[in-house]
């Protein structure tokens, strides 16, 4: 029988209309920074205008050229952390290759207050307290988790296994899903016998970046299978997961593209909500 397919372009449309009103009321305003013109960066950053304006959230986007210093996008970032006008603010990654080693340089110099990707080391270490705790947490594990609840899926209890565990995508996920009771396997490229861990999972998540990573074999039939891998190859975006034939195994399964992408912009979007909604308490 052919898997159910989580659909994140409705679950993200539901969770963008669930923020509409808080939109109206808060009145956050977003503001995405890119340095350079990475072509995936482009689509990433019209489809978060393109969220912002849909929510009625203010957006903007500030774009410096590829060349760049260090310096000058550090003086933007911190003009954008006192702007108390600015309720949160991303740098898209990944940054050029002359700005590339700076990448944990930048990331510490955003206010954790206004950090709405979820990178900081404070908003990143508040995750391991508990689920009450994750108040910034990253778009894309944060995704994973709404898409999901949206469809009642159930993680107390579950065995998941998580293959890969970069900072912004896989450990968040696993801490994710332990902050909800699950038994969590977290895999990588040192995983000895990657199958038998994917095998043994209710709910496996995948984010590597390789296509066709994981085969219907890997996968335990009426396991919920969720594909975040994003790969640009000639024939379109591909996922990690062979998507056609792992469906005949899986109960669910997420699309690439449609999947996991949208739910990370909303998720995104909530967080600036979040974002503002703190600093007015504070
Ligand atoms: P990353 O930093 O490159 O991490 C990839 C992870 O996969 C690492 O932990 C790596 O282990 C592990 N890995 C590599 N080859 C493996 C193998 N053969 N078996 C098991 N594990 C392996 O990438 P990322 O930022 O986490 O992103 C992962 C994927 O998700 C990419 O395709 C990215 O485009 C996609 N993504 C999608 C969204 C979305 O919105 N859908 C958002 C973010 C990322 P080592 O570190 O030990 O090599």
């Amino acid at each position: 029988m052919s898997a159910r397919i989580l659909s994140g372009k409705e679950a993200a449309s539901a969770l963008l209309g669930e923020l509409t009103l808080k939109v109206k009321t808060l009145d956050p305003k977003l503001v995405v920074v890119q340095v350079g013109d990475n072509p995936a960066s482009e689509s990433y950053i019209k489809q978060k205008m393109k969220n912002s304006q849909e929510i009625g959230m203010r957006a903007e986007h500030r774009h410096l050229p590829k060349e760049s210093e260090l310096s000058v996008l550090m003086a933007l970032i911190e003009e954008l952390n006192s702007d108390a006008d600015v309720s949160g603010f991303i740098v898209q990654l990944p940054l050029p290759d002359h700005l590339s080693a700076h990448v944990p340089q930048v990331i510490r110099a955003i206010d954790p207050k206004k950090d709405v990707d979820g990178f900081t080391a404070y908003n990143l270490g508040k995750m391991f307290l508990s689920k009450e705790f994750e108040h910034l947490p990253p778009a894309t594990p944060a995704g994973v988790i709404a898409l999901l609840e949206y469809y009642d899926i159930p993680i107390r209890g579950q065995n998941v296994t998580v293959v890969g565990h970069s900072n912004l995508v896989g450990k968040p996920l696993s801490t994710m899903f332990l902050n909800r009771d699950a038994t969590v396997t977290t895999c990588h490229i040192h995983t000895k016998d990657l199958a038998s861990h994917t095998k043994t999972a209710d709910i496996l998540c995948v984010a590597v970046g390789k296509p066709g990573l994981i085969t219907a074999k890997m996968v335990k039939p009426g396991a919920v299978v969720v594909d975040i891998g994003i790969t640009r190859t000639d024939e379109g975006l591909k996922g990690d997961v062979d998507f056609d034939a792992v469906k005949e195994v899986a109960s669910a399964i997420t699309p690439v593209p449609g999947g996991i992408g949208p739910m990370t912009v909303a998720s995104l979007m909530r967080n600036c909500v979040r974002a503002k909604e703190r600093q007015l308490e504070l």
